[in-house]
């Protein structure tokens, strides 16, 4: 039998962005078409992600922290897939372990949403006075609010390693940024906590792809950009992708890489296509590159795991040669 590896909460979680990225994916998860984050001194005090999707069931309020219970896996193919995912149910289980975690969720048959609070995987009552554990009902409307406050109130270790409330704050836009782009459907918004000033990021739900570049990266990365979109058949592979084209650099270049929609980083995809925009573009300027690859689950490194950045995946060769002369092919036909 394959064995589902344990994880030490403080490897999974090692920054506020790890956190809000495992909470959006079990958003997207529950079919949200909305997501509205807000975070304040960059998510280390408080991290809120509120959705539309399918909400929480009560009887399964007291599950859903406890690591290793997922409602997901009847949904994948067998059990190969939980190799593609990593890990399953021990995002919450980790989250609830370095910090304080609240949730109103609502289902859509629910009366009324109910709200739970949670440390250490388990049900706790909402305050220090108070005994009783249970969920307790409350207004809402369909879907889930997740609170997550005082991040690594309990691992001083891990809160010393973090960088400024600033950095942190970035490392979530920029990574709010990139799952926007994927998931151009669904809208998506961040904001600083209680702060009235312009959202970080803001996208429109049923947004084309572009849209989203632009929301994000600007309309002059946008006006820009090239589509790929392509299979190679003999390796069950889709690729999609928006990259600039021979006429667009950046003196930064932006590289989002989604392997089976989860966001990577493979250096030996990132160099091909580097290698490729050398040849039209000026020195010291860079392209802007959305790529995701889609392809049998399990053909991608077992061990990928939440915080390892490195992808691997079978017959990696021929997938970058592929994926490299597709983009050969754009750049060149745009350039003629
Ligand atoms: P996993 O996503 O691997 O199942 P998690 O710890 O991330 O594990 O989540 C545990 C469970 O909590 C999920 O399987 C799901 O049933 C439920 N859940 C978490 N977040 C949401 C959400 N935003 N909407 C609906 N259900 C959720
Ligand atoms: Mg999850």
């Amino acid at each position: 039998a394959r064995r589902i590896r344990m994880l030490d909460p403080g490897v999974v979680i090692q920054r506020p962005f790890n956190a809000l990225k495992e909470l959006m994916e079990n958003s997207l998860d529950a079919g949200a078409t909305s997501i509205v984050m807000s975070v304040k001194a960059g998510g280390m005090k408080l991290m809120q992600i509120a959705d539309n999707g399918s909400g929480i069931h009560l009887d399964d309020l007291d599950l859903v922290c406890e690591r290793h219970t997922t409602s997901k896996l009847e949904r994948f193919d067998d059990l190969k897939s939980i190799a593609t995912f990593g890990f399953r149910g021990e995002a919450l289980a980790s989250v609830t372990r370095v910090a304080h975690v609240s949730i109103i969720s609502k289902t859509a048959d629910a009366k009324c949403a109910y709200k739970a609070h949670y440390a250490d995987e388990k049900l706790v009552p909402p305050t220090a006075s108070d005994t009783n554990a249970r969920p307790r009902p409350c207004a809402g409307n369909k879907g889930t609010i997740i609170t997550v406050e005082d991040l690594f109130y309990n691992i001083s270790t891990r809160r010393k390693a973090l960088k400024s409330p600033a950095e942190e704050h970035a490392k979530i836009v920029d990574v709010v940024g990139k799952y926007a782009i994927h998931n151009s459907g669904v809208s998506f918004t961040l904001k600083k906590h209680g702060e009235t000033t312009a959202a970080d990021v803001r996208t429109a739900a049923g947004g084309t792809r572009i849209d989203a570049v632009r929301a994000i990266y600007g309309a002059q990365v946008a006006r820009e950009l090239l589509e790929l979109d392509g299979t190679e058949p003999k390796l069950d592979l889709v690729v999609k992708g928006l990259v600039s084209n021979a006429d667009y650099s950046m003196p930064r270049g932006t590289f989002i890489f989604f392997i089976n929609h989860r966001l990577v980083d493979c250096p030996s995809i990132r160099k091909a296509i580097e290698t490729v925009y050398a040849a039209y573009l000026p020195k010291k300027t860079f392209p802007f590159v959305y790529l995701s690859l889609l392809m049998p689950g399990q053909n991608v490194d077992v061990n990928i795991h939440p915080t390892k950045k490195e992808v691997h995946f079978l017959h990696e060769d021929v997938v970058v040669e592929t994926v490299q002369k597709m983009l050969e092919a754009k750049l060149l036909g745009s350039n003629a």
